[in-house]
């Protein structure tokens, strides 16, 4: 080992299944963001629906600055607002609307009240119809449609009544929409995620795998290339879902949205199928939404969240993720400390998250590769290895390895920086930097030792090795050793 820089100088023991963190104002100062970190976030999450770049940026710096000082690999995830209809600012933050009351949604900007609301999206009025619902605030709020001068302003019966903040989301479940997929403020945002190199860009109101496709093809237009997570947050998304997977690196089951444009009742059952379809992918899977609802105010958790938590664990979801808990909770780091301990118990009592995905298939053009790291996964198993260590420069074996969900611990050694902290997101991965690829068996010694000496292993421990042979040609995974740390 040439670098011991990454090796985070605060937590040895760890989960497998990963803590999304959304940032804001509740976790946003150095001492706050620091505490998140030492209970167990492993991705942060900026919410471009929310902020000025002037916040983004001071957050993205706070980031780097405690990867550094703490020696953590936190990734970021910049989740991109899409083309999702929200309401404008509201007087004094927030206003309430009454049941029976009519009023104006408008398309010219302005401050909300009680009786008049900005949308912002243009043909909105030509897109909607007499009659058709109107969802305000995750479906807290229900307005009906009465009327629309198909030009820039709608009527709307308020039938289900309630206070109304700042730029809410607007949903209109019965209306087929005229709208991009990426809009301006998008690609400002994606063009910001690029200069400040974070390593996920997040997707939202994804239809399509074209939607998926255009942002790829943008990205790639670039030297530093973040990865995609495809939100599914609409039917259509949920329609096409095979292909969208196919393309995308990555998933959020946005349940938020998802339970709105859908009854809600539906989520569920397609949770665990976007769940088992991305492990068989190998594509990392986050679930999102209202998992710690509760703790926004409360300092512990409903049974209920705990549950709903725990559920997607045993599914073997990579990630689990936290909104506003964190963003503007009153108690951002105790929601992080209890998913950590939920994911930890259900981790270390039952064997629902472990062993999953199936055998590749032979006729597969990496299957040599996936069936190298598919042994690997089942040799751990019979050995009760302590840990399976991998070399990749792609992060191919990474995502592979960990597709087949092992109870040793992963751990990939790249040569590759900004690979590692991509990896944070990936369920049971650790990347290391490693500077000293010369032979595959003196590598492989090497990262042994750096991870004895680290105490993530002891003498005794068997440990599974999977490397590329000659490891200098830089090649997909084809070897597998078994040693025993003296
Ligand atoms: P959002 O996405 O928080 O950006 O709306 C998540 C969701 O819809 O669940
Ligand atoms: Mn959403």
């Amino acid at each position: 080992m040439k670098d011991t820089k990454s090796i985070s100088k605060i937590r040895k023991e760890f989960n497998r299944t990963k803590i999304v963190a959304t940032m804001g104002p509740a976790c946003s100062s150095y001492d706050n963001l620091k505490q998140l970190f030492e209970e167990g976030v492993d991705v942060c999450r900026l919410n471009f629906s929310h902020g000025t770049y002037d916040d983004h940026q001071k957050i993205i710096d706070t980031i780097n600055q405690l990867n550094e000082d703490l020696g953590t690999n936190v990734a970021m995830l910049l989740d991109l607002q899409g083309p999702k209809l929200r309401v404008g600012e509201m007087e004094n933050g927030k206003v309430e609307l009454i049941k029976g009351e009519i009023i104006d949604v408008t398309t010219e900007k302005c401050i909300g009240t009680a009786n008049k609301v900005y949308i912002n999206f243009e043909s909105l009025p030509k897109d909607v119809d007499k009659g058709e619902r109107i969802l305000l605030d995750d479906g807290k709020l229900e307005l009906r449609v009465t009327h629309t001068n198909k030009k820039n302003l709608i009527k709307a019966e308020v039938i289900v009544g309630g206070w109304l903040s700042n730029k809410k989301g607007f949903n209109l479940p019965d209306t087929k929409l005229s709208i991009p997929s990426m809009t301006q403020k998008d690609l400002d945002d994606l063009k910001f995620g690029i200069q400040n190199k974070v390593e996920w860009i997040g997707l939202s109101f994804v239809r399509t795998e074209a939607d998926v496709i255009f942002l790829k093809n943008i990205i790639e237009l670039n030297d530093w290339k973040p990865r995609v997570i495809a939100k599914i947050e609409k039917p259509e998304a949920v329609e096409f879902i095979d292909k969208i997977i196919a393309v995308t690196d990555g998933v959020m089951v946005a349940r938020g949205d998802l339970g709105v444009e859908m009854p809600m009742e539906q989520v569920p059952v397609i949770q665990k199928m976007i769940v088992k379809k991305c492990i068989e992918a190998s594509k990392p899977v986050i679930i999102a939404t209202q998992m710690m609802e509760s703790m926004i105010t409360s300092a512990v958790p409903t049974r209920a969240e705990v549950n709903d938590v725990a559920n997607a664990v045993m599914d073997g979801a990579d990630a689990v993720m936290l909104s506003a808990e964190t963003s503007v909770g009153a108690y951002p780091h105790l929601a992080v400390r209890a998913m950590r301990k939920t994911i930890f118990e259900v981790e270390s009592k039952t064997n629902a998250p472990y062993f999953k995905g199936t055998r590749p298939d032979i006729n597969s053009s990496t299957f040599f590769s996936d069936e190298i790291c598919f042994t690997a996964v089942r040799i751990s198993d019979h050995m009760k290895a302590t840990a399976i260590v991998g070399m990749t420069f792609s992060g191919y074996s990474a995502y592979k390895l960990s597709s087949y969900r092992p109870k040793a611990n992963i751990f990939i050694f790249t040569t590759n920086p900004r690979l590692i902290n991509t990896l944070s997101l990936v369920w049971g991965v650790r990347g290391f930097l490693y500077r000293g690829f010369e032979s595959t068996d003196d590598s492989i010694q090497d990262v042994n030792n750096t991870l004895a000496a680290n105490g993530y292993v002891n003498t005794g421990d068997i440990v599974i090795n999977t490397a590329s042979m000659p490891i200098i040609e830089r090649s997909r995974t084809n070897t597998i050793k078994i040693s025993e740390i003296k």
